[in-house]
This record gives C-alpha cells, structure tokens and sequence, in this order.
C-alpha cells in the first residue's frame, strides 16, 4: 500500500505508529559509509537551520521598519546581508549533504552488489533455482535500490523536516511564549488524532496483508486455471473466487477507511498550513487588538508557524521508507548469511570418469531424508537410467552429480575424488548436464551455445548446432547466429532444449546429466530432440532421469528409486522377469498409453535404443 499522509484514509506509515531504532542488519551494511553519511546529516542540519533563518531576518526587518526610527534604516542592512548569508549557507550545506550522501550510497551499492555477486556465485547451485533467483534478484536490483532510496533521500529529508521546525518553534518561543504554543496545538492534536486514526493498525495490517495474499493466490489459480475451466464452458466458474476475493478485500478497506475516516481527515486537515495560518491569524490579532504583543511580532508568526506542524504530513512516507529500507537490508543480510559452497582444503583432480555414490542421504530441510543410503555406480561409456514414481528422489539424485547441493551424509565420487574437493572449473568440465527447465542468457545464440567453451569457433558452434537439430532453426533467425535472445526474440521449449544439447555437445563434458523432456505438443520437435541426445549420448557415460519407460529400455542399468532409496535395479529385461515394481510401473504405463514405439521400432519414442547405440540419424 502507497502512503498517502495528504489525503484521508488509514496510512499505516503515519507518525505514532512508531519509529523504531534501526536494526542491526542496517546498522551494519551501512558500516563501511556511516561516516559520510553522519557528515551528511550535519550538513543538512545546518542547511536546515540556516534556511530557517531568512525568515527570521526579514521579521526583524519588519519589527523595525513598523517600529523603528528612520535612522534605524541603516541597521537594516547587516540582518540583509545575514538573511542572505544565510541562504547561500543552507544552499551550500543542503547541496553538499546531497552530493555527500549520494557519493556514500553509491559507493556502498558498489561495494554490495559487488559482494552478492561474490557470495551468489560460491552459492550452491541448488539455491538458484526459480525460488532463489527471485530472492536474488529481489536483493541484487530491488533491495539495493530500497537502500538507495533511504540512505541518499530518505535520511537527509528527514533531518530537514525535523531540524527547522525546532529552530523556528525556539524563535517564536522569544517572541511571544503565548502564541508560540498556540502555533504547537496544531501539532499536537494531529498526533493525537493520528494516533487514534492508527489505533489497531497493527492487526488491521495484519488483515490487510492477508486480504492482499487471498487475492494474489486467487489471480495466480484464475490464471493457471481459465483454460481449463473456459474449455469446459465454465468461464464464471474460474473467476468467481477471484471476484470473491477482490469484493472480501474492497469490504474490509472501506470498512477501515469508514472507522478512521474522521480522524485521520481531521489530522490531515489541523496541520495544513491554510488552518494553522488562520488559527495564528485570529488568535494573533486578538492579542494585538488587547495589547499583549505588536502587529509586527505577529509577523514571524505568520512567516514560520505553519513550518512548525506541516512536517507531520510529510513525516509518514519517510518512516515507509526506512522501514522498507530495513526489511531490504534483512533480506540482503540474509542473502549474504546463506552458507556458500565450502573451498575444499584438499583439492584433488579426478583420475577418469568412474561415478560412485556411496550410502548416499540427503535433507532438504535438515529433517527429512529425500534420500536415503543410496549406493550406485556409473561405469564410464554406460547410460543409467533413474526411475519411480514422482517425488520419489530422481532429480535429486541426479543433482548431487553436478553439485546442485552436497550430500548430507556419505559421499559421491568422480574418478576417485570426492565432489567437494574437486575444483569447481574442473568438476563442470567434467560433469554436464541437460535439463527439462532450459536458462537461456540474454545474449547472441553464439554466446549461448558457447557458454562451456567461450573460445570455441565459429565452425564448432554451427556443427554442435546442426548435431542438437537446431542449425535451421537458428538460420532462420533474423540475425542466425547473432541473434540475441530473451529479447524480441524467444525460442520454444523444444527449441531452448535443443539449443542446450548443442551447448552440452561443445562443451563436450565426458558425465552427462539428462532430464529426459516429460512431454512436447509437437512430435516433430520431439523427434529432433531425441536426434539431438543420441548424438549427445554417443561415448559418454550417461545418467538419465526418465519419465517414460520406453524411452530407456535398452540403458545398461535401470534404477528403481521409491521413497528416496533404490529398490531395485538391473537391465529392462532382468527387472521385467523379475515381477517386481519395474515390471508394475512398465505395465501401467503400457496400458495408460500404448507406446507406439512398440509397434514401429525406431521411431522417435524409441530414444534409449537411439541414445546407446549413439544414432545421429
Ligand atoms: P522426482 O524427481 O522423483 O519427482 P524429486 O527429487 O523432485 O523427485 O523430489 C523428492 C522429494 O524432495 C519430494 O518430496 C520433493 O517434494 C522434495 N523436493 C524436491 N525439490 C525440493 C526443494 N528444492 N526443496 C525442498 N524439497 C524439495
């Protein structure tokens, strides 16, 4: 919710709901600039005091033009001169605490961004999936950004709102005590009148923010699920939770907006300068009229009341900031607290490519096994395949090979030496993978396909390219090969996977890692994927996550996971005659959907027989 101090309705940022010390996380991402930034601030609390006094200068001046002889019209030019002064002081300080604090905040959003790129890329690659590259783009762009906001506006304006209205309240008090504290009354009852316009807005929050989350899920099911319920004929049917949710959230606004209408509109309105004005007016000139003070000490009066209370409507957008500005240096703290990938301290190189998991287990959350002492072993030039059912522990399994997490327990070797002390460049030069969920960079197709050999030449790329099947897809391109992409240009999945192969291809890592495609609409771009991984499969030594059976009947060895544990394993036709869960899982899903690969051998279903026998076709 945007603040809105000017106008009526609840603001949850308003001034006695409470300003709360920063906390540490703030506190200490600031650190490296809290010196600028406190030289910073006395520099504006001296613009702002000094911008109070030419107000104070040109009351004098009218004190003694009003009461003063003509002589005294001499005396006149040393209060021009300190009003001038004065100003270019507070023009001076103010420009030079903008530029101070901006130096500071740039140089402390360098010295960030600097440090997350540093702690994101000795991240496990696990932590970067869809979740986490939302939480690190929400750190690296957003939250940075929310810090700019408070450390070089945020701070500097509200010792400028803070700062002057002392200084002129602290005048007026030695002019004139009495109506000093009439000009305070403003202020005060808008406090107060904030404060029970605020009063319960923490559980009012509470409901708001749930309010909101009722409408965010229910756009994200009317979205995901129009089709299917529009496909149906039951449009309605699909937004009728979300209008349901949207009317729940419009009630409980005008509901609070109803209870606090009054207040937080008469607090708005007692501090507005127009009202403050009129109050020191009419109380002013009654004590002028009665003789208890001169027209001419009503002027100042008249020129810095109204500063005295306004800052209040300025005050709650601030105190939104800083708050914002603190839950982003938590998020950005907690970024970086993220335990990184641990520097081995015995670097070992892996002599070959034999793959071995020993009494393998691993957590997600530090309680529950996916997992749970898995041994398997992968002889090089073989492909295994990983089935059973889903959630089961496949790709998990699967991750632990190019170190998306470590293990929790035991250990998982490549040519003898242990992942975690095999440097990382070494490791990923080894150890490739494929996956369902395809990252293409916002850059040329060259750049994307060569993002395991960026020397690669151009001859190389186009010859990976044309063994995934993508070449005619790339030439028709605008640019072919120069295209860049994730900009006006897309590919399909089919295509992106495809792009993949071929960056896998060029990489040329002798250990793949394949998540076999689930599905595609078109059975051409399937038909070309599986070209592409037959010639990506041909000499490596192959794990496989398979989905469909069919499409692995020929690898070396199948394994059977269940509940993170292998049941069973061996090659198709020993599990078969074996009458066990393969042999369950084969037949259900024979029967859920003949696989017309059985019929018409070699066609593209048929991709393990393709995939070891390394067809290009
Ligand atoms: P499969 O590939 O066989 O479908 P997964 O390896 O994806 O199985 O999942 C195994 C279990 O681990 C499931 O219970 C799943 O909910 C859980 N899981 C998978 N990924 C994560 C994750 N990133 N964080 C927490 N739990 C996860």
């Amino acid at each position: 919710m945007t603040s809105n101090p000017s106008g009526p309705g609840p603001d949850p940022a308003a001034p006695g709901a409470g300003t709360q010390a920063p906390p540490p996380p703030l506190r200490a991402l600031a650190a490296p600039v809290r010196g600028r930034l406190a030289l910073a601030v006395g520099l504006q609390a001296v613009a702002a005091l000094a911008g109070v006094v030419p107000f104070i200068a040109v009351s004098r001046i009218a004190d003694r033009l009003t009461g003063g002889s003509p002589a005294d019209g001499d005396a006149l030019w040393p209060l021009v001169t300190a009003a001038c002064a004065a100003g270019l002081l507070a023009l001076a300080c103010g420009t030079a605490a903008g530029a101070l604090a901006h130096v500071a905040d740039n140089d402390l959003q360098l010295a960030l961004r600097r440090r997350l790129a540093r702690h994101i890329g000795r991240l496990p690659l696990g932590r970067l999936t869809d979740r986490g590259t939302g939480e690190v783009k929400q750190a690296v762009r957003d939250d940075v950004s929310a810090l700019h906001t408070l450390f070089a506006h945020t701070l500097l304006d509200l010792v400028a709102l803070l700062t002057a209205p002392v200084l002129a309240l602290g005048y007026l008090l030695t002019v004139d005590w009495r109506l000093a504290l009439v000009a305070v009354l403003p202020l005060a009852a808008g406090v107060l009148l904030f404060r029970r316009a605020m009063s319960g807005a923490a559980a009012q929050m509470a409901e708001f923010g749930a309010a909101l989350g009722r409408i965010s899920s229910a756009a994200v099911e009317f979205a995901a699920g129009i089709a299917v319920f529009k496909s149906f004929g039951r449009g309605r049917k699909a937004h009728e939770r979300f209008v349901g949710a949207t009317e729940g959230f419009a009630d409980f606004f005008s509901g609070w907006v109803r209870a606090t209408l009054v207040s937080s509109t008469a607090a708005v309105l007692v501090v507005a300068p127009a009202v403050v004005l009129l109050l020191l007016t009419v109380v002013g000139a009654v004590l002028v009229t009665h003789d208890h003070m001169t027209g001419a000490e009503l002027v100042p009066f008249l020129l810095l009341g109204p500063a005295v209370a306004a800052p209040m409507g300025a005050v709650g957008p601030r105190v939104q900031q800083i708050r914002a500005g603190q839950a982003a240096a938590v998020r950005v703290t907690a970024l970086l607290d993220t335990p990184t990938v641990p520097e081995s301290t015995t670097p070992t190189l892996p002599e070959g490519h034999h793959v071995s998991m020993r009494g393998v287990s691993f957590s997600y959350d530090g309680r529950t096994d996916v997992l749970r002492g898995v041994d398997l072993d992968l002889t090089p030039g073989t492909v295994t395949a990983l089935v059973g059912p889903s959630g089961s522990g496949k790709s998990t399994l699967a991750s632990l090979l190019p170190r998306f997490h470590d293990v929790t327990k035991g250990s998982v070797t490549l040519g003898g030496a242990d992942l975690r002390d095999i440097p990382a460049t070494e490791l990923y030069r080894r150890v490739g993978f494929v996956l369902q969920d395809v990252r293409l960079l916002r850059a040329s197709v060259t750049d994307n396909i060569r993002l395991g050999r960026p020397d690669a030449t151009h001859e190389e790329v186009e010859r990976c390219a044309r063994a995934a099947r993508i070449h005619d897809r790339v030439m028709a391109l605008p640019d072919g090969y120069a295209t860049e992409l994730g900009g006006a240009v897309t590919l399909s999945g089919g295509e992106a996977q495809r792009l993949s192969i071929a960056r896998a291809l060029l990489a040329d890592a002798p250990v793949l890692v394949l998540d076999e495609a689930t599905a595609y609409a078109d059975p051409h771009s399937e038909a070309l994927i599986q070209d592409g991984l037959s010639a990506l499969a041909a000499g490596r030594t192959l794990l496989v996550i398979a989905h469909r059976l069919s499409t692995i009947r020929s690898a070396d060895r199948i394994v059977v996971l269940e509940d993170g544990h292998v049941t069973e394993q061996g090659r198709h036709d020993e599990l078969l005659a074996a009458q066990g869960r393969y042999a369950r899982l084969w037949e259900a899903q024979r029967s859920a959907r003949p696989d017309p690969a059985d019929a018409v051998p070699g066609t593209a279903g048929h991709a393990a027989d393709d995939i070891r026998e390394g067809s290009t076709r």
